[in-house]
């Protein structure tokens, strides 16, 4: 379960030094931000948030400076509660480095039908503000890091 709240600029984190809540800005993802009370470098998401609603999700496309993992997801869906601990497996491994995030499609209707989201689980992976490649299907943590790393080599949408 993710425990990082998320809004339309950043992603809210707790200072592991001095237990300050501070906002890591979707724009700063990937560089180091200093925590604005006690300077200690702040630790990049490292888990797949879960994202409350459409605007909030389209403040993290637009603006992140990193590539964005979603996984569209339902509470029903086995294959996807299958896949949960494998894309948190892939948060730990790639924290600063991809944001990982999930849409609940029963939450978000919204999303599911402007991506034409028709299986789930389906991986979208967004870089610079747009989709570049989607595949449904659970997979290992393993194969979503693959997955990932070829789309971002040759994306083709
Ligand atoms: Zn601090």
């Amino acid at each position: 379960m993710s425990t990082l709240k998320l809004d339309r600029t950043g992603v809210l984190v707790t200072c592991q030094s001095c237990g300050k809540t501070n906002r890591l800005r979707y724009s700063t993802l990937g560089s180091t931000v200093r925590c604005g009370a006690c300077k200690t470098p702040l630790s990049p998401p490292a888990e797949p948030l879960e994202v409350p609603d459409a605007a909030t999700f389209d403040a993290v496309i637009s603006s992140s400076a990193v590539p964005v993992v979603v996984d569209f997801w339902a509470p029903w869906c086995g294959p996807c509660r299958m896949m949960a601990p494998e894309l948190e497996k892939v948060a730990r491994s790639a924290a600063g480095q991809w944001l990982i995030v999930k849409v609940d499609t029963e939450a978000v209707p919204e999303l599911g039908e402007r991506y034409r989201i028709r299986s789930i689980p389906t991986l979208a992976i967004f870089k610079g503000g747009r989709q570049i490649h989607s595949a449904a299907g659970a997979r290992p943590a393993a194969d979503i890091r693959s997955l990932v790393e070829s789309s971002l080599r040759n994306p083709a949408a």
